[in-house]
Formats: structure tokens, sequence, C-alpha cells
């Protein structure tokens, strides 16, 4: 599927970004100003012929040369190679596979970047971290991204249960949409007083579902969404702590939820950094909500080029 935002301006630098998630990819045509001409998605692809068929179709479209494809993926990458280091879950095909060959774009350049960091390389230079040097970002989504290592899978609970990552009780497995919806359901299952009831298909409820009935009275998704705040509040003072950041961005569909997600948190944050850090640290949304791994994995390609610096 794809939709035609704008025109581009004649002569100014383009770039495709591809942003691979575990169930959908995306890509856009991206100018120099981070904004998308074009953008495109369908459903993860399940093979590398299917990953080089829907980037040459991009690529295609695009008419105009373009400066290069980044592409921002799930997992550990070796950005130097664009090998993918580490992959687990549906995408694991694309695992030990350097990108650059997967695409074979010919002569046009490929970029790749662990999919958390692209969202922060666009938050830096289009959004919320403009002029900072010193930022932390969470991606809250399906998992937990970390712009810095792996934030998602710092450890919160050593008895906790068991995460993809193969360590125990990581912020993930405590605060991330499987996990609050996980958590829902084993109130369902318990029989506990819930608001929310399967669909007709028996589909759980989903972490949006969650949020509103929370916001409603629900006990049950107030009880399930406070536990979960509990600990991204515990994981991000650790983080202040541990990176002492100029700002904090949250990313990701959780944070869509918006004032709801960070003002029972801020307060308690605040008050447990206060005399090491001796000052309040922002915590912001991603101001490029939806679109930062496209637009980060295309400035890749303006970084590289020397178009764009940090
Ligand atoms: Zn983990």
């Amino acid at each position: 599927m794809s939709e035609k935002l704008s025109s581009a301006d004649s002569g100014d630098p383009l770039a495709i970004g591809v942003d691979i998630g575990g169930t959908a990819i995306k890509a856009a045509i991206v100018g120099i100003r981070g904004d998308l001409f074009e953008s495109f998605h369908e459903p993860s692809p399940r093979t590398a012929s299917a990953l080089r068929d829907f980037v040459h179709s991009v690529l295609k479209c695009a008419k105009i040369p373009v400066e290069g494809i980044g592409i921002g993926c799930k997992g550990i990458i070796d950005a130097a190679s664009t090998r993918v280091k580490s992959l687990p879950g549906d995408l694991h095909f694309l695992e030990g596979q350097l990108l650059s060959e997967v695409i074979a774009a010919g002569d046009v350049l490929v970029c790749a970047e662990n999919d958390a960091r692209t969202a922060l390389i666009a938050e830096v230079l289009w959004g919320s971290a403009r002029g900072r040097r010193n930022v932390v970002m969470l991606t809250l989504g399906t998992g937990v991204g970390g712009a810095a290592g792996h934030l998602g899978h710092v450890t919160l609970d050593p008895r906790g249960g068991l995460c993809i990552c193969g360590n125990y009780g990581c912020l993930e497995t405590h605060f991330s949409l499987r996990a609050i919806e996980s958590d829902y359901w084993a109130h369902m299952h318990r029989a506990a007083s819930v608001k929310l009831s399967t669909g007709s298909t028996g589909q759980r409820p989903d972490t949006q579902a969650i949020f509103r009935a929370a916001a409603e009275g629900d006990e049950s998704a107030r009880c399930v969404i406070d536990r979960a705040l509990e600990y991204l509040g515990a994981a991000l003072v650790s983080f202040l702590h541990t990176f002492d950041p100029e700002i904090v961005i949250l990313g990701g569909n959780i944070a869509a939820a918006g004032p709801q997600l960070i003002a029972p948190i801020q307060d308690k944050i605040a008050r447990r950094t206060r005399i090491l850090l001796g000052r309040e640290v922002p915590i912001v949304f991603q101001k490029t909500v939806g679109y930062g791994g496209v637009a980060g994995a295309a400035g890749l390609i303006f970084l590289q080029q020397g178009l764009l610096a940090i």
C-alpha cells in the first residue's frame, strides 16, 4: 500500500527510509528536512526475497535518484557492515545476513541500524531532541527499544518471568503492549472484575482499550496500568541515574497514550532523582510518532553522505 503525501521540491536531496518491524514493514521517500513525500507499508516480509521486492518497488516509485536506502531493523544490527547479528522472532530469517546484500540495490548506498536508534536519529535531526547531545529514548511498543544498548532488557525483577531475550524480569516483560495485554488477560482468566471482553473472534483486549478502560474505572485495567507504570517509572529512575541525560523521550505505540502515561509517574520520578541529579529532567513524547523509524532510517543516509550532521 502506498500513499502520496506531497511533491518533492526540485533539488532537495532525498533518501529512502525502511523500517522493518515484527508485524509491518514501512518505507518512505524522505526529504532532507525530515518530510515524507510518499509512504508505503505492508505486512512484514517472511522471506529475504519478499523484503528485496518491497524495497525495489519503493525505489521504482522514487523516480528521481535517491542518496541511498537507510534501513532500521529490530534486533542487533552491525551498522558498519549492515549485518543482522541477532534477531529472534518472526524476522529470524534475516539473522546472519548483510542487509545490503539482501536488498541488492546495485550502486545505491545501503545503511542499516537498530530501529530504536533510527527513531532516536529522527528525534535528534528533526524532533524533540534537536540540538541535544545526551538523550535517553525508549520506544514502547510490542517490545521496548532503547537507543543506548538494550534498555528494554534491564532487569527490574530478578525473579520475574522469562523474557524473549533469555533474561528474567526485564522491563519489556513488565511494560510493553504484550506485557500489559497478557496481564489484563490474566485478570480475565482469573475472573477478576473486568469491563472488557474478548472480541467475537476471541481476540483479547488491546493496550489502547485497556488504557481507556482504566480511565473509565475498570478496576482490573487500573491495576494492570498502575503496575506497568510503576515498573516504567522505576526503570526511568535507573536510566536517569545511569546516564544523567538532558532529556528523556518516550516513543512507540504506547506513548500515544500521551499525558495519561506520563502524569502519574513524572512526579514520582522527579522525587526519586532529586538528590543525585538536583534538577528535573524533562520527559517528553516523540515528535516523529508513527514515522520516526522511516525518517530516521533515511537520516542514516543523510548523515553518511555528509548532508546532515549531529
Ligand atoms: Zn529481556
